[in-house]
C-alpha cells in the first residue's frame, strides 16, 4: 500500500512536471519561474485532494500554455504578461484572425500541441491508481493550495481569464464615447469664433509608414520622388508615434488622450473634428479602412463627429480593401468646393500585406522579391497617391494646410515585419511627421525651434494642428519618449528600444 501511494505521488510530480515544462522552458524571468515552481507545488496538492480536480488544472494550464509558448515562439521573451496580446487578438477582426492564422501558425506550434496532447493522455493515467488518500492529508491539501493559491491568484497563467473578461470590458469605451460626446455636443470647447485662416486643412493619416523607407528622410532608394521634388515647399520632422497600434494612436491624435488616462480620455476628451466643426469648417472623414469590427468601431466612433464619413471599404474588413487610389477615384468625381472644409483622410497605406497595397504598374520594384521590396513599394504607391491628393487641393491660390504622418511604424526585415511587438521595436514608432502650407505660416518654424534634435511625440499632434490653425494660441510640444507599447497600462520609454531589421542610422 505505502508502494502504491508513493508511486501515486511520483506520477503526480511527473505529470505536473510534463505539463509545466513548457511555460518553464520559456519564462525568461526569474521570477516568473520561480512562480511556476510554486505552480507545480500546487497541483501535485490538487492530486491529493483529488483526480478529478488534479486532471482539469492540468487541462487548464494546457490552454493558456498553447497562447503563452506561441507568444513566445513568434514575439520572443515570455515575462509573465500575455494580456496585451489577448487584447490584439480580441480586438481583431476575424479576417485578421484567420490571416494571423496563416501567417504565425507554424511547425512549431503544432509541435507544441502535439506534447500537451500526448502529456494530457498519459496524465489520464491517474485513473488507473485506486487508493484511499487519509482525510487529514486531504484536509492539510485544501489549506495549503488555498494559501498557495492567495499568492498566485494575480499572476499568470492563473489570471489569463480574467484578463480576458478585462479585455472584453474595454470595448465599452466606444458606446461611453458616443452617449458622453452628445451630452456635450453643445458645449463649444476650441474652434468657436476662431478665425479660419485657412481654406482648407487636409490630415493624412498613413498606415504603417517608418519614416526610416521614405527617401525625403534620406532612404538610399528613390521611394518618394514627388516629395522629394517639393521638399522645399515640405516642412517635414522627425516624430514618434505615441503607440505601436491603430486603434489606439488614430484616437490619441483626435482627442489628445493622455496615454495613462487613455479610457477616460477616450470618453471624455472633445475631438479634433469638434474644433473645426465649432469654428464653422465643412468635416469630412474618407477613409480606406474598415468601418465596422471591433478593430474600426473605436475610430469610427470618432469619425462620425464629423459632418459626413465616407468609408470606401463599407461594412467590409481590411482584407477587402482597394489600394488608395479609391480617393482619386472619389476626388475626380467631387470637384473642389468653395466651402471651407477640413478633411480627414485615412489611407490603407502601407498595411500588411505590402503586395496589397499598390498596382505592378506603380511600382518601384515592378518584380518585387521579399519584403523590404514589397514595403517600398507600398511606400513608393502611397507617395503617387498624395501627388494626386496635394494637385487636388494646391490649385486657384487656395490657402492650404496638409498634413501628413502615420498611425505607427513598422518592422519591415526578411526575418520579422509587422508592428505590435513585444517587447516593442523602434521602428514601431518612428514615423514621418511632413506639413506644408500654401502660405507663410510663422507657426511653423515655432514648432521647429521647439522640437530641435529630439523626436517629436505625437501625442499632442490634436494641439499641433490647433495651434497650426489658428484654432488655439498655446503650442503643447512634447518631447516625451513615453510611448504605449500594445495596451494603455503598459507605458514604456522609447529610447530603451532596440531597432532591428536596419542599420542604427536614425533618419
Ligand atoms: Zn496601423
Amino acid at each position: 500500500m505505502i508502494k502504491k501511494k508513493f508511486s501515486y505521488f511520483i506520477f503526480l510530480c511527473l505529470t505536473a512536471f510534463l505539463a509545466i515544462l513548457p511555460q518553464l522552458y520559456v519564462s525568461y524571468s526569474i521570477k516568473q519561474s520561480k512562480f511556476l515552481l510554486l505552480l507545480l507545488l500546487l497541483l501535485v496538492i490538487f492530486g491529493l485532494i483529488g483526480r478529478v480536480i488534479f486532471v482539469i488544472a492540468i487541462f487548464l494550464l494546457d490552454i493558456t500554455s498553447i497562447f503563452i509558448v506561441h507568444t513566445y515562439l513568434h514575439w520572443g521573451g515570455y515575462d509573465g504578461n500575455i494580456e496585451p496580446r489577448l487584447a490584439v487578438a480580441y480586438i481583431s477582426p476575424s479576417y485578421e484572425t484567420f490571416e494571423y492564422l496563416q501567417t504565425y501558425i507554424n511547425i512549431y506550434d503544432l509541435s507544441i500541441l502535439v506534447y500537451l496532447f500526448v502529456s494530457f493522455v498519459i496524465t489520464l493515467f491517474i485513473f488507473r491508481f485506486h487508493i484511499k488518500i487519509p482525510l487529514v492529508v486531504k484536509g492539510m491539501a485544501i489549506v495549503l493550495a488555498i494559501l498557495i493559491i492567495g499568492k498566485i491568484k494575480h499572476r499568470e497563467p492563473v489570471k489569463i481569464i480574467d484578463e480576458l473578461i478585462n479585455v472584453i470590458h474595454r470595448n465599452q469605451l466606444t458606446i461611453d464615447r458616443v452617449e458622453q460626446q452628445e451630452k456635450q455636443y453643445d458645449v463649444p470647447i476650441v474652434g468657436r469664433g476662431k478665425k479660419k485662416v485657412y481654406d482648407d486643412i487636409v490630415i493624412i493619416f498613413g498606415e504603417s509608414v517608418n519614416r526610416g523607407f521614405l527617401s525625403l528622410y534620406g532612404y538610399h532608394k528613390e521611394t518618394t520622388p514627388f516629395m522629394n521634388a517639393i521638399r522645399e515647399n515640405l516642412n517635414y520632422l522627425n516624430a514618434i508615434a505615441p503607440t505601436n497600434q491603430t486603434e489606439l494612436s488614430i484616437p490619441i491624435y483626435l482627442v489628445n488622450a493622455r496615454l495613462d488616462h487613455f479610457d477616460k480620455d477616450y470618453v471624455y476628451n472633445p475631438s479634433l473634428i469638434k474644433t473645426y466643426n465649432d469654428a464653422g469648417y465643412r468635416t469630412l472623414w474618407l477613409s480606406n479602412q474598415g468601418s465596422a469590427g471591433k478593430h474600426d468601431d473605436k475610430i469610427r466612433a470618432i469619425a462620425q463627429e464629423s459632418n459626413s464619413t465616407t468609408f470606401f471599404n463599407e461594412g467590409k474588413e481590411y482584407y477587402a480593401a482597394k489600394t488608395d487610389n479609391v480617393f482619386l477615384n472619389y476626388f475626380q468625381t467631387h470637384p473642389l468646393s468653395d466651402i471651407r472644409s477640413v478633411y480627414f483622410l485615412h489611407l490603407i497605406g502601407s498595411h500588411f500585406d505590402y503586395k496589397k497595397r499598390y498596382t505592378k504598374n506603380i511600382a518601384l520594384n515592378p518584380n518585387a522579391e521579399g519584403i523590404a521590396e514589397e514595403y517600398e513599394n507600398s511606400i513608393y504607391y502611397t507617395d503617387q497617391v498624395l501627388e494626386r491628393i496635394f494637385k487636388y487641393f494646391m490649385v486657384r491660390n487656395k490657402k492650404v494646410l496638409i498634413i501628413y504622418l502615420s498611425d505607427h511604424g513598422e518592422v519591415v526585415s526578411e526575418q520579422k515585419h509587422g508592428h505590435g511587438f513585444a517587447p516593442s521595436y523602434k521602428n514601431e514608432y518612428e514615423v514621418p511627421f511632413i506639413i506644408y502650407s500654401s502660405i507663410p505660416n510663422k507657426r511653423l518654424q515655432k514648432i521647429k525651434d521647439h522640437y530641435s534634435n529630439v523626436p517629436l511625440n505625437l501625442e499632442n499632434f490634436k494641439n499641433y494642428v490647433e495651434y497650426l490653425s489658428y484654432m488655439r494660441d498655446d503650442i503643447n510640444i512634447s518631447n516625451r519618449s513615453n510611448v504605449i507599447s500594445l495596451t494603455p497600462d503598459n507605458v514604456i520609454d522609447y529610447t530603451k528600444l532596440k531597432r532591428i531589421g536596419c542599420d542604427e542610422k536614425i533618419y
